[in-house]
């Protein structure tokens, strides 16, 4: 059972304007995930001179790639071989991804199909822009069961891809993601009590 300690923490930092930001960067926290593209070109500009590392980790249109691929250095939610083809264009240097799975079977879900990971890395392999580091998934709300058997299963899949990293859990099932050695939290509302405790850290 890894611990937070063990892990990257991604600060999930569409609840936080650039001041709470600056707050959490000295706590100690360098990792931020926008999830929209409008707003991370926006705080990066407002926060340029912090060492932050950018991930973005919500859903990406390709047609928003262009304003964005050269800002960040790890995306959380690669999920289709359109985007791959457009990232391959537009990025000089490689680009550490993951792939998102959807691992849970929700039909409203992005992510690619549990089946279809593997065929999909493969397919990844012709494209040198883009560097898979490990897959990406999302629990189902309220559903510890359901969950746990998608953080099993993604593991499963990372392991036999021989994948470095996997980024799953957040703030509601951060403790199941560390049982699966995630690597790489998305934790959002965790920082709200963190902030409002001055004196608060994780560890
Ligand atoms: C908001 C968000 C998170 C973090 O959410 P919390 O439940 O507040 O920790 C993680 N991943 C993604 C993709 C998000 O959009």
């Amino acid at each position: 059972m890894k611990t937070l300690a063990d892990v990257t923490i991604v600060c999930a930092s569409k609840y936080f304007n650039s001041d709470e930001m600056i707050k959490i960067y000295h706590k100690g926290f360098v990792h931020m995930g926008e999830n929209r593209v409008d707003v991370l070109l926006e705080k990066k500009k407002q926060l340029k001179t912090y060492p932050f590392v950018w991930h973005f980790i919500g859903h990406l249109q390709r047609n928003k790639a262009e304003l964005m691929i050269h800002e960040i250095d790890v995306l959380h939610s690669l999920d289709s071989i359109d985007l791959a083809k457009k990232i391959q264009t537009l990025r000089t240097k490689p680009i550490d991804v993951f792939i998102q799975v959807n691992a849970t079977g929700e039909p409203q879900k992005y992510g690619v199909d549990i089946e279809n990971v593997s065929s999909f890395y493969e397919e990844l392999k012709k494209y040198d822009k883009i560097k898979v580091v490990g897959l990406m998934t999302m629990g189902k709300l309220d559903d510890s069961v359901v969950t746990e058997q998608a953080f099993e299963k993604t593991l499963k899949i990372n392991q036999e891809l021989k994948l470095p990293s996997i980024s799953m859990g957040m703030s509601d099932d951060y403790e199941l993601a560390l049982k699966y050695d995630t690597t790489h939290l998305r934790l959002g509302r965790y920082f709200k009590s963190i902030l409002e405790d001055e004196n608060g850290t994780f560890s």
